[in-house]
């Protein structure tokens, strides 16, 4: 049996054939040098990677080096490894002699099953669709080929805002890692490479998320029996005192390979069907996993090599350097302070603020959508290039002109005061597009819809908010306005 390498992002048992096969494991400190991680995002996958190391112990040949191509001089044998998730590693592991390159692993809909699913549909993709093909297809959630429950999405039963007049959605916390040795070790090499110039952003603090399998399905256990029920009302709401409200905070322990994702949707389906857990929080569960979370995967490779560089929206403008420092206390709007600052001090935020906050302000300025993709990547302890490329290119950034997105993500004030806490608390006002008070959100809508209204012709569900803009008698005031605001913070 070959000696199977595993990258960082493929350390859960579902990458191995045979649960003795020798492996092996490369830490490069080069990938650190390169770009300014967040300081727990380098932690969790350093510990993730060390701590799979420990497990494996003699079964695994550990080489810590300054590159790739170094560890890989010092092997002498074959070796396979399961298709990579980003091009860039593809395009290095296809070009070495002595490697086998597999299918990926992770992800439950494979590459050709869904190619051929993509090649048979006309017109834009959409994970509405997919999500069907691939709920029959692996035989979730249905009876026959019909839906449980009668119906694919229960999206609509999703969109609750926020109960009002509480400080945290009524569930346990989720259960927190308990940092070892291992950590202990971690901490003290990232402080070392600050000292010796490697540069992060962020601020350290516990780690929060699971480095071990067993702690990944442990976190598992505990959304599924005590935290599920409640993520369906509520996953697009948002809380300025409860950053995880009842999300399953497990994206990262799904993307470092730690969970198989299967496994989770499966054991979403039977709290389900043992009757503990309603519908719509099931279904909305399952549709991040098999439904989006494939979905970009799949249309990550699909799109193929040209399509990180989509932008045509014409955005030009660079990502402001108080964004990539996470400087949120430079920002007076509350929501993107609030947002900032949880980001700075978790590497983490739901959905919702990254699309509806981050990714609308920096949709609504026009900043670079492949700055943006970085950012996400390195900012976010879940961020790899696969998924963020087409989370912000396609979906957040409309920079594909819709091929896999009805419609730019775009909103107002509005959208951020109906769910969620934060506008009581600001300093601006989310009716307001003019003025000393006008809310930055709302400004930058009127502003993004006249600065891309040639741009974005015939899309049906932009033709009303085009037509209240025409009806608009201040835009061009409110163009300027923003034009002065620049790109200073908030
Ligand atoms: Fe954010 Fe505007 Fe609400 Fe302030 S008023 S919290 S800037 S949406």
């Amino acid at each position: 049996m070959s000696r199977r390498w595993l990258f960082a992002d493929q350390l859960g048992p579902h990458f191995l054939d045979d649960r003795h096969q020798p492996v092996l494991l490369i830490e490069s400190k080069a990938v650190f040098r390169r770009r300014a991680f967040h300081r727990q995002k380098a932690h969790l996958v350093l510990s993730a990677l060390r701590h799979r190391a420990a497990e494996l112990g003699d079964q695994a040949t550990f080489l810590r080096t300054e590159t790739y191509a170094d560890a890989l001089r010092r092997i002498r044998e074959p070796l396979d490894v399961c298709h990579p998730t980003s091009q860039a590693a593809l395009r290095f592991v296809e070009g070495l002699d002595q490697v086998t390159v597999l299918p990926p692993r992770g992800f439950v809909t494979g590459l050709d099953d869904f190619a051929a699913w993509a090649d048979g549909r006309r017109g834009a993709l959409r994970m509405e669709a997919f999500y069907r093909f691939a709920r029959q297809h692996h035989q979730v959630l249905v009876e026959g080929d019909e839906p449980v429950g009668g119906r694919w999405s229960r999206d609509t039963e999703n969109r609750e805002p926020p109960p009002k007049d509480v400080q945290r959605l009524d569930v346990p916390p989720p259960p927190m890692p308990r940092e070892d040795d291992i950590d202990a070790e971690v901490r003290a090499d990232l402080d070392r490479w600050e000292r010796e110039g490697i540069r992060f952003v962020g601020r350290d603090g516990p780690r929060r998320f699971p480095a071990t399998g067993r702690e990944a399905r442990a976190r598992l256990r505990h959304f599924l029996k005590h935290r599920l029920g409640q993520f369906g009302p509520y996953e697009d709401a948002m809380l300025s005192t409860d950053p995880w409200m009842a999300h399953s905070m497990l994206s990262s322990s799904f993307n470092l390979g730690l969970l198989d994702p299967l496994e989770a949707v499966r054991g979403a389906e039977q709290a389900y069907r043992r009757q503990d857990v309603p519908l719509a929080s099931v279904e909305g569960f399952v549709r991040q996993i098999i439904g989006w979370r494939d979905f970009v995967w799949n249309l990550y490779w699909y799109f193929g090599p040209d399509y990180p560089a989509s932008n045509e929206l014409a955005a030009r403008r660079s990502v402001p350097d108080w964004f990539h420092d996470l400087d949120a206390d430079a920002v007076r709007a509350h929501c993107l302070s609030d947002i900032l600052a949880d980001l700075r001090d978790h590497g983490w935020v739901h959905h919702i603020p990254r699309l509806m906050v981050l990714g609308n302000y920096a949709l609504q300025r026009g900043w670079r959508p492949a700055e943006l993709v970085d950012w996400f990547h390195r900012s976010f302890v879940d961020g790899y290039e696969w998924v963020m490329t087409v989370n912000v290119v396609g979906m957040s950034q409309y920079a594909d002109l819709g091929r896999m997105s009805t419609k730019p993500y775009v909103s107002g004030g509005a959208y951020i005061n109906r769910m969620s806490d934060y506008c009581g608390g600001c300093r601006y006002d989310p009716k307001q597009r003019l003025g000393e008070h006008a809310c930055p959100f709302t400004a930058g809508y009127w502003t993004f819809l006249a600065r891309n209204r040639d741009r974005i012709p015939g899309n049906a569900r932009m033709a009303q908010p085009m037509s209240r803009l025409d009806r608009l008698a201040d835009v061009d005031r409110v163009i300027d306005q923003e034009e002065h605001r620049g790109d200073g913070p908030p």
